[in-house]
């Protein structure tokens, strides 16, 4: 049965921990627990039955944020690539953001789930099910020592890359309109970390690369094909989106994708901009079902690290989705599916059970 904070809303991405990073570190924790300015803590959580999802650790390029949203409320834009960070500048703020996500267990705020029956547990608790994941692998030095003791620490999952460059392949540029393919695939190193991620059981997260790393993942990966957080390229042809060849390619391995609600990545004319209603998520969801099946699809709001829909700020606002899905005729077994069912099935696939 749906109600208004049922099925538990699982989730393909957040930025909470940069968040917290940039507020003081480890001193910010509390403020995940007793209520922060933002779009995930414990109470909203609770209020908008925000099961969890996939906490991104994340090395922020030294960007004008203002600028950036300046030029992404333009009819069209094209961002310059940041620059590449090096392994040196990036492990230690990786460090310290995945110090935060185990701050926020100790404090028994979440759980740092390693497998899906963990994820399963923590849901039919009312704990938030966290899974460490590295949005970017600046981190993971060329030999993949780092990715050994990372998976060892809990992580399950990596982005080769964020839309720039590393060693392991290229991002896309925020721009619009675009196709994603702007460059090279993925680089050797980026095969063998592929190959590594699929021998240890470590998701392999498609948003962000550009079309040929896509494609490099999909002829080398033997696990599904996940894209955590990107939306329909056929609506909104932004370069962070997915065309509707890409979404037969995952929908051929079994994978899935998250809807993102970053209104550039959701309005049909690619602009930041939040007067966005509620339908609009729904037209990218029937696309996304109609390309990728019942089974395919779920969320990956971008929580904290993006401007969303102004209905939908915070996890608190979740039952309006729950609500949407349900008027635009979703049935119960369908919304729970995307809720989280679809999420479980893929770990399950790609971690092993
Ligand atoms: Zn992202």
């Amino acid at each position: 049965m749906t109600d208004s904070v049922t099925p538990a809303i699982f989730d393909g991405h957040n930025d909470v921990l940069l968040k917290l990073h940039r507020a003081g570190g480890l001193t910010a924790s509390e403020s995940f627990v007793t209520g922060r300015d933002g779009a995930i803590d414990l109470p909203t959580a609770q209020a908008g039955g925000f099961g969890g999802g996939f906490f991104a650790v994340y090395v922020p390029s030294p960007v004008d944020l203002d600028f950036k949203f300046e030029e992404m409320s333009k009819p069209r834009y094209d961002l310059p690539l940041p620059e590449p960070i090096d392994w040196e500048d990036a492990f230690p703020v990786v460090m310290a953001q995945a110090a935060i996500l185990f701050d926020l267990e100790k404090r028994g705020a979440l759980t740092v789930c390693r497998t899906a029956h963990e994820i399963e547990s923590a849901l039919a608790d009312g704990r938030i099910a966290a899974i460490f994941h590295i949005e970017g692998a600046e981190a993971i030095d060329p030999d993949l020592h780092t990715l050994e003791v990372l998976y060892q620490a809990g992580l399950r999952s990596i982005g080769p890359v964020w839309s720039r460059e590393t060693i392991f392949g290229h991002g896309v540029p925020f721009r619009y309109p675009s196709a994603p393919d702007t460059g090279d695939g993925l680089t050797d190193h980026g095969l063998r970390l592929v190959k590594r991620c699929n021998e240890l059981g470590i998701m392999v997260d498609l948003s962000h690369l550009n079309e040929a790393g896509f494609w490099d993942v999909a002829r080398h990966s033997t696990k599904p094909l996940v894209a955590t957080h990107s939306n329909a390229h056929a609506i909104c042809p932004h370069s962070r989106n997915l065309t509707d060849k890409q979404l037969a390619a995952i929908r051929e391995s079994d994978g899935m994708v998250g809807l993102n609600f970053a209104v550039a990545f959701l309005r049909d004319d690619g602009r930041m901009l939040a007067d966005v209603p509620l339908a609009q998520m729904l037209k990218h969801l029937d696309h996304l079902i109609e390309h990728l099946g019942e089974d395919r699809v779920g969320f990956g709001s971008d929580y904290d690290g993006a401007v969303v829909p102004e209905e939908l700020t915070s996890c608190a606002a979740l039952p309006q989705l729950r609500q949407a899905m349900t008027k635009h005729g979703y049935d119960d077994a369908l919304i729970t599916k995307l809720c989280h069912k679809n999420w479980l099935r893929v770990l399950k696939k790609t971690w092993g059970t």
